[in-house]
């Protein structure tokens, strides 16, 4: 019987080790990796710095628990609020649990201001996690199935649309709207330009919470450190989680403005979060990814990356069956088909290249952000070449 509970249906792979954007199988077969763990491994595998630094902190000390200060948790706080314009950090492990603490802030801010049943505003198509809160939050019918009864107070919107998410006001006592600048899991979904603009404005109207969910699209992925930052919105809570430890697990929930102070001692925990070795890994990227000017080399690599994808691609985006858009910012790129693309990710696999794809139609390129030029230029090349021959088997 399998050991794990089977939860992924796993490619035919396993890994043993990796540098920067390869990573290598026990027969040293070597596979160029365009999704970078699901958009965590920002900075590569093995990178030295960070393995030297986890290194040190597990001589010094590994945890523990935050019923004591950790200085260097406190100096990750003030590190991420400078530059991202927030004011206080909540710790935890992963994406989910960092929206989770946004929905309990929400909520509490809600009850702050007098409201009964106090709702979030989210989108079709979002994903925000796998726990109940998260998962009630998440738009994918699939995702949510056979887990009813979900916790309720969330109202549904189309994804982009700003005149929707005021119009949710008509049908609950809204305390917070919670959305991905840009939609990972849904597809690689762009929103309309101004979006993010109106919907700061919509809930600075309103005494809304603007909640970004940034674990995907944080940390340069998008070609800024945040992709609200291509917008000049800086949103109440935010939530980050994934590029932010590089592998190492940790996730935060930053507030400012009307979001800080919601939370007092004994409102929420955690056991682990922002303990001494996750703190210093994500110390650690901030200082790479400030120092190597790693966002703007996702900006350059995107652009090129899709320049390239367009000219490959020629001739299939627009016919039948065909591609029906490119699309993305920074390294977080989708193509989507008119045909279902899922037997793509293992014919990649079979020549040494890791993609993924998403809502079924969508291949998702999420690569680490220290891509070599040559190396953005052979992933575009090859998801194209790999592309044109599924399109051209679909019509027979
Ligand atoms: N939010 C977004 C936008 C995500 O892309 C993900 C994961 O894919 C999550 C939340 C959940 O993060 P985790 O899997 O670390 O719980």
């Amino acid at each position: 019987m399998d050991p794990l509970i089977p939860t992924y249906a796993r490619l035919p792979v396993a890994f043993t080790h990796g540098k920067g954007a390869w990573l290598y199988d026990s027969d040293s077969q070597a596979y160029l990796d365009a999704l970078a763990g699901i958009a965590v491994c920002n900075l590569g595998h093995a990178h030295p710095e960070i393995a030297e630094a986890l290194a040190d902190q597990a001589r010094k000390l590994l945890h523990v628990s935050n019923l004591y200060h950790i200085p260097i948790q406190e100096r990750l706080a003030e590190r991420l609020c400078a530059t991202t314009g927030m004011e206080a950090a909540f710790f935890c492990n992963s994406g989910a649990e960092a929206n989770e603490a946004a929905i309990k802030i929400a909520r509490r801010y809600g009850h702050d201001r007098g409201l009964t049943e106090p709702a979030v505003v989210v989108a079709d198509g979002a994903f925000h996690g796998r726990t109940l809160g998260a998962l009630a939050a998440t738009g994918n019918p699939k995702v949510r199935e056979g887990f009813a009864p979900l916790p309720g107070g969330f109202v549904r919107v189309p994804y982009g649309d700003a005149a929707a998410a005021a119009a949710a006001g008509d049908r609950a006592e809204i305390a917070a709207v919670l959305v991905e600048p840009i939609q990972g899991e849904g597809g690689v979904v762009v929103p309309p330009a101004g979006w993010l603009r109106e919907l700061r404005a919509l809930c600075d109207q309103r005494g809304w919470l603007l909640m970004l969910d940034e674990i995907q699209t944080g940390i340069g992925r998008t070609g800024k450190l945040l992709a609200c930052h291509h917008d000049g919105v800086t949103p109440d809570v935010l939530t980050l989680a994934k590029g932010l430890g590089n592998g190492v697990p940790i996730g935060a929930c930053l507030v400012r403005g009307p979001a800080a102070g919601v939370l007092g001692p004994g409102s929420h925990g955690t056991t682990f979060g922002g303990n001494p070795l996750a703190a210093r890994a994500a110390l650690t990227v901030l200082d790479i990814v400030e120092r190597d000017g790693v966002a703007d080399r996702a900006a350059r690599l995107g652009e090129r990356m899709m320049d390239r994808l367009h000219t490959e691609l020629d001739g299939t985006v627009g016919a039948h069956p065909g591609v029906a858009e490119i699309r993305g910012r920074g390294l977080m790129i989708g193509i989507e088909l008119t045909v279902d693309a899922a037997p793509l990710v293992r014919q990649a696999l079979q020549q040494g290249l890791l993609i993924n794809v998403t809502a079924g139609n969508v291949v998702r390129l999420l690569p680490p952000l220290i891509l070599t030029d040559g190396e953005a230029d052979r992933i575009a090349v090859e998801v194209a070449a790999l592309i044109r021959h599924h399109l051209a088997a679909a019509s027979v």
